[in-house]
């Protein structure tokens, strides 16, 4: 019996697979198809995601660097407020690359990871949870102490076990144009309702197209008219869901959600990544396979970890959704140099405003 099986390799199964690896547990990770494929992200992350690759990884991944944003609250010519710093805020990455490092990292330190093998059953039991898997060589069943729900937003895990569902799943568009552009802003652009489109350079991968609205609000054709007023064409267009709020309870019998299956995202951005990996190693450290009863700490930790930063995302996110005026004069107030951290909302406000802010939510 193993101690976790891991269902999905994305950031999120693929970091929990390696810290729990490295404490002596005995894992399997199983995906369904070929790890980082197919691509649905941006992979714009903050820098803190070289904390979690080996050294020597960044100069294979890095794509560009970002040291501030344009938002706008109109189209490509509309006018600009602009957020920078004088050093880089977040980063570009090579996404597939990135969670192949980190599946090849879990690996390194024992743990099995399986691709082809897409996870159909998952039942828990008093003594064990069994996951039954359809491979290359047919269906398999697996034991384990307790199996973990990496597999993204439409979790089948989460659906077996019968925890909730995330409060929203976004539905996400994007495309990119070639030819090289090294610019250090993002655009970004509330032109979409309650959430936005956006423009990133991806250095020698070009320039990245995208959006994110609710599934009834029509994305690919917003898409369209986002390429068209930037009289661009695209090639690669690619889409997927952007889970948004967390479930009441992302813990079973012997089963715990991790990263998107969990919507441990921010609100403002629909970001993941690095939310997924801080989750991971929160599961790791308070989960004892051998004592399901410690899932419950996890549940609660998890929550202490990323709930200010989610809350003030979902702040944040309300001002899309504001009348023109109050956001251009909240984005005028706001413009200009910034000491924010992208993963960090809290970083943007005093301790002051926070409490104010906080009190709203
Ligand atoms: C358009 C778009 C743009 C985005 N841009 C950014 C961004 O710039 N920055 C950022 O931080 N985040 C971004 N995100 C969000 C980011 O992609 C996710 O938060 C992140 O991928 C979550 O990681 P995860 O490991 O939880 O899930 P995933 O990366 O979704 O991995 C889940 C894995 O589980 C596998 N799986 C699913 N079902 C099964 C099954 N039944 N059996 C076996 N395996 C299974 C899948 O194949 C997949 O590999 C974006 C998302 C979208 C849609």
């Amino acid at each position: 019996m193993y101690d976790f099986v891991v269902v999905g390799a994305g950031p999120a199964g693929s970091r929990f697979a390696r810290s729990a690896s490295e404490r002596g547990r005995d894992v399997l990770v199983l995906e369904s198809g070929e790890i980082g494929r197919p691509l649905a992200c941006s992979g714009h992350v903050s820098r803190d995601v070289w904390e979690f690759v080996p050294d020597g990884a960044r100069e294979r991944l890095l794509q560009n660097e970002v040291y501030g944003a344009r938002f706008h609250l109109g189209g490509a010519d509309s006018d600009a407020h602009a957020f920078y710093k004088d050093e880089p805020v977040s980063n570009v990455i090579d996404r597939v690359g990135l969670d192949r490092t980190l599946a090849d990292c879990a690996r390194e330190v024992g743990a099995d990871v399986r691709d082809g093998h897409t996870v159909t059953r998952v039942a828990e039991g008093p003594d064990g949870v069994a996951v039954t898997a359809r491979g290359p060589d047919g269906t398999e069943r697996f034991e384990a102490r307790v199996v973990v729900g990496a597999d993204g937003p439409r979790s089948k895990v989460r659906e077996e076990v019968g925890l909730p569902e995330p409060d929203e799943l976004l539905h996400g568009v994007l495309g990119f144009e070639p030819g090289a552009d090294h610019g250090d802003r993002v655009d970004v652009h509330l032109t979409v309702p309650r959430f936005f489109a956006w423009r990133i350079p991806r250095g020698e991968a070009g320039a990245e197209y995208g959006l994110a609205v609710a599934p009834g609000d029509d994305a690919p054709a917003r898409f369209e008219a986002l390429l068209d007023d930037y009289g661009v064409d695209v090639e690669k267009r690619c889409s997927g869901a952007i889970p948004v709020g967390p479930p009441d309870r992302t813990v079973g019998e012997r089963s715990l959600l991790v990263g998107d299956a969990a919507a441990q995202t921010k609100p403002f951005t629909g970001g993941g990544i690095l939310y997924g990996m801080r989750a991971a190693d929160v599961a790791v450290r308070e989960v004892d396979p051998r004592r399901p009863a410690t899932l419950d700490d996890y549940e609660r930790a998890w929550r202490d970890e990323l709930r200010t930063d989610q809350q003030l995302g979902s702040l944040i996110r309300a001002g899309y959704s504001m009348p023109e005026p109050v956001q251009r004069a909240g984005l005028r107030a706001f413009s200009g140099e910034i000491g924010v951290h992208m993963d960090r909302p809290t970083s943007l406000f005093s301790r002051a405003q926070l409490r104010a802010l906080l009190s709203w939510g």
